[in-house]
């Protein structure tokens, strides 16, 4: 049995190391680098950048701590250079784990072509590669609207922020989702202005608006300027002494109705330099140095030879699955990014793990289906924001009766000794079993907090179980535990 692989990120990745461990033949194919756009672009450069305006947002709180101030100057170079000796080691780690389980790793770029025949074009030539089964995993990169043309310099994508050649004095956001609150985070922690161009009213509209709001309030308290209700539709980029002819309104766009009270009139502090200016729909526009476009992604799903077997894409591009990951064609799997479900790398790494357990058979060891519903996600910001499982809304939306219970960490020993007791715990459970059914966290450490709520949710234990775990002392956890009483 010889399972084929096409793309090896997260999804790629995991599906490869559980088949082999499984027993099965596995070729994998990557035209680019093992860990793929997860490690190269995505899930670790951002987070690299966030831990280092992290450090320099702490270091500025450390007067509150008893200490001195210490100097959070940023050395850009270092921190590239950090960044890519971070991809290069998971990189190096991933190939390692693959190797030593027999993995065959291709370099090259593959597309199907039939049911059961694979051609990988590789630096030496085209190679045909027969598959009993196969995994189409090639991702996703971001999503272009036709309104702007990028340059790599002052227009950019998150794949030109790690860091980009100079820190932009002012960077107007656009695209108010996960991706561009982490951008709006990480910018302004290394000390630059930022704009954020909302759609809607709220941030991260699809969730929360208590735990929205916990984050506008951050963003304001910085400085960062919320442009609401405001849909960009067009960025052009402006030269020295270009700005005024441009009609840019900077300042009184952006204070009005949106809370951000700067009222400042071209306070870009991008005077009259080379920089850009954002235009909305509602006429508004915004002039900063750069402007970084974090508006969702499209899937990779060009160019695979899907019509040799008969696969369609959605209406976004992506692959249709069932439960187990299957197209259409049984034996051909999709996961991750490209397959449309949640997207995100640990999903992708799941859905990798249960491909690898059906093609083995189903029978030969334990299988539970996935239920994306229990994925526990977060956004890394400042104060960190995590949840898993049903949200208040969807329990009114379902007319379903649940408990809501909540504690701030300002009651918190933790939070008090730690000088950060933002943000809060909040557990949604059956009113009538104790089961947990969901939560959100708001605060430091919310990522690593929510593992808790997530096996709770996961296996199905009850408000009743947290409260009986004996917690460490003085931990944030111990929030977990009252918020389940
Ligand atoms: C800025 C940003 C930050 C993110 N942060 C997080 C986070 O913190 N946590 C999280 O869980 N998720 C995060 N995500 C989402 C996460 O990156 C994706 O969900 C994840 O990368 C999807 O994994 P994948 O395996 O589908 O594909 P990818 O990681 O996109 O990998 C696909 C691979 O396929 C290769 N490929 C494509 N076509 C071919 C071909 N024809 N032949 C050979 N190889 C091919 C590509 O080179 C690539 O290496 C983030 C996304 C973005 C944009």
């Amino acid at each position: 049995m010889r399972l084929v692989i096409i793309g090896g990120g997260p999804a790629g990745n995991q599906t490869a190391t559980t088949a082999a461990r499984l027993g099965i033949d596995v070729t994998m194919i990557e035209r680019d680098i093992v860990g793929g756009a997860a490690n190269l672009w995505d899930c670790i450069p951002s987070k690299a950048m966030i831990a280092t305006g992290g450090a320099r947002s702490y270091l500025q709180r450390m007067g509150g701590m008893g200490l001195q101030c210490l100097d959070g100057t940023l050395d850009l170079d270092a921190l590239r250079q950090r960044i890519s000796s971070i991809t290069r080691r998971l990189e190096e780690t991933n190939t390692q784990i693959l190797t030593s389980q027999n993995v065959e790793l291709v370099r090259g770029t593959a597309r199907l072509d039939g049911p059961h025949e694979v051609v990988a074009v590789t630096g030496e030539g085209e190679r045909r590669i027969h598959a009993d089964a196969v995994l189409l995993s090639t991702g996703s990169r971001p999503r272009l609207p036709d309104w702007v043309e990028l340059d790599g310099d002052r227009i950019l994508t998150t794949r030109d922020a790690y860091p980009p050649p100079v820190l932009p004095e002012h960077l107007v956001i656009v695209g108010s989702g996960v991706t561009g609150v982490e951008f709006v985070h990480m910018f302004s922690s290394l000390g630059c202005q930022v704009t954020l161009v909302v759609s809607r009213e709220q941030v991260l509209p699809s969730k929360d608006p208590e735990v929205a709001a916990v984050l506008e309030a951050d963003f304001l308290r910085r400085g960062v300027r919320l442009v609401k209700g405001a849909r960009a539709v067009g960025i052009e980029r402006v030269g020295a002494g270009a700005s005024d002819g441009a009609g840019a309104s900077d300042g009184a766009g952006a204070g009005a109705g949106d809370g951000a009270g700067d009222g400042a009139g071209a306070s870009d502090g991008t005077g009259a330099g080379a920089g850009v200016i954002v235009h909305c729909d509602d006429g508004r526009s915004i002039r900063g140095s750069h402007a970084l476009l974090a508006i969702g992604s499209v899937p990779n799903s060009e160019g695979l030879g899907l019509e040799t077997v008969g696969i369609d894409v959605d209406a976004a591009g992506h692959i249709p699955i069932n439960h187990h990951c299957q197209t259409v064609v049984p034996h051909i799997y999709a996961a991750g990014d490209l397959s449309g479900k949640l997207p995100l790398s640990s999903v992708a790494s799941m859905q990798g793990r249960k491909i690898a357990e059906h093609v083995v058979g189903g029978h030969s060891v334990a299988h539970r289906h996935l239920n994306y519903d229990k994925a526990a996600s977060a956004i890394f910001t400042e104060p960190e924001i995590a949840d898993v499982g049903m949200a208040e809304a969807d329990a009114f939306a379902e007319g379903r009766k649940i408990r809501v219970t909540k504690v701030p960490f300002a009651a918190s020993p933790r939070g008090l000794i730690d000088n950060d007791p933002r943000g809060f715990v909040k557990i949604i459970s059956d009113p009538a079993t104790g089961v947990v059914l969901g939560g959100s966290i708001v605060g430091h450490n919310a990522a690593e907090l929510i593992a808790v709520l997530a096996v709770a949710v996961t296996a199905g234990l009850r408000v009743s179980d947290i409260v009986e775990s004996m917690l460490v002392h003085p931990t944030l956890s111990e929030a977990l535990a009252e918020a389940a009483e």
